[in-house]
């Protein structure tokens, strides 16, 4: 279990209200104990599970604990620490800008905030770089996709390169991609990258080729894009074609039961290919695990040696949605960190 603690990582699928530890949840549940929310409501522990739908259940509690400002600095910092204790060297935080009125929390000083949480953890010196996704929920459709996209363009240029892409996540089973796709091209062109959850669930392969058009930087989950689980090889080689990463979250797709189980999870089937993997948490908190743990449960699952994990963390590092000056320092972190940890 050391080797993956000290094993140098990266996280590239964090959502951050997924992400609150059982620690960080106490706090908020005690300062707003009228609500009567259950720590149990907020989390699936070891061998539970739940599906899908139970799951974005639980982001809907999550969120009437997360509604302030002083809320999503706490919840941010807290994360962001989590992440480095647990040896991550560069973190991609994703999060869904908010409304909520009670507490004039505007969508504006959401992402504000995310960002204090980030200048503030880097000026404690954390051996940590983070950048953040603004993240797209599909349910609310075309409009507020075009307003999020004009969002985070705004502060990709005034956050001093904090905010770097867009992610879009939300409920699988609600929306179409093709409502979208133009705030997304729009994303796009202004030089926002694009982290896109696709084939997270059967019956989307159309949606999945619409949005492979694009083509996205990143795919989220990607369960059903192989042959072997429904999907078709003209998807496949499109993803193979563009080299476009995928961010695999075994322990999600399993508690969240979209994959049946460790050893039926695609990262087996890609990585075989030889395509870019990168092990991800998901939500850490919500699904109780930390990356160490996941390259662990991957490496057990899949037969991999401690070269080959190594070299899985440090691939993951081509995969960065930073910019290059930064991606060289990480490799040369990762060179000079190797005869100490492998
Ligand atoms: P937030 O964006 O509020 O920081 O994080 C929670 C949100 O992330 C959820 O409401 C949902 O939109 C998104 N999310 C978290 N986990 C998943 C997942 O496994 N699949 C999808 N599609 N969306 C997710």
């Amino acid at each position: 279990a050391r080797f993956y603690r000290e094993l140098p990582k990266v996280e590239l699928h964090a959502h951050l209200n997924g992400s609150v530890s059982f620690v960080t949840m106490e706090k908020l549940i005690n300062r707003k104990p009228h609500l009567n929310i259950e720590k149990s409501m907020t989390a699936i522990g070891k061998g539970q599970r739940r599906t899908l739908d139970e799951c974005f259940e639980v982001f809907k509690v999550i969120h009437k604990l997360v509604n302030t400002e002083e809320d999503i600095l706490m919840v941010a910092t807290d994360v962001i620490r989590e992440f480095a204790a647990d040896g991550v060297k560069y973190l991609e935080l994703r999060s869904t800008p908010r409304e909520e009125k009670d507490t004039r929390l505007t969508k504006q000083s959401y992402i504000e905030t995310v960002i204090r949480a980030i200048q503030q953890c880097k000026n404690e010196g954390l051996d940590i770089d983070v950048r953040f996704l603004v993240a797209i929920d599909r349910r609310n459709g075309t409009e507020v996709a075009m307003e999020t996209v004009k969002l985070a363009e705004e502060f990709m240029l005034s956050s001093g390169g904090q905010v770097v892409g867009i992610d879009l996540s939300g409920d699988p089973k609600v929306g179409h991609g093709k409502y979208l796709l133009p705030a997304l091209e729009k994303a796009k062109n202004c030089g926002l990258k694009l982290s896109l959850h696709l084939s997270e669930v059967p019956s989307q392969l159309e949606e999945t080729d619409l949005l492979l058009n694009l083509p996205p930087d990143r795919i989220g989950h990607g369960t059903f894009l192989h042959p072997e689980m429904g999907g078709t090889q003209h998807l496949v080689d499109k993803v193979v074609k563009n080299r476009i990463p995928l961010e695999l979250c075994l322990t999600s797709n399993v508690k969240g039961q979209t994959v049946q189980n460790y050893s039926q999870h695609h990262f087996r089937y890609w990585y075989q290919l030889g395509h870019p993997c990168v092990i991800c948490t998901d939500d850490k908190g919500v699904f109780c695990t930390d990356l160490s743990q996941e390259y662990q449960l991957a490496a057990a699952t899949f037969n991999l040696s401690h070269e080959a994990v190594w070299k899985l963390s440090q691939q993951a590092v081509d995969c960065i949605f930073a910019e290059e000056a930064l991606k060289e320092q990480l490799k040369e972190k990762w060179t000079k960190l190797q005869p100490q940890v492998l």
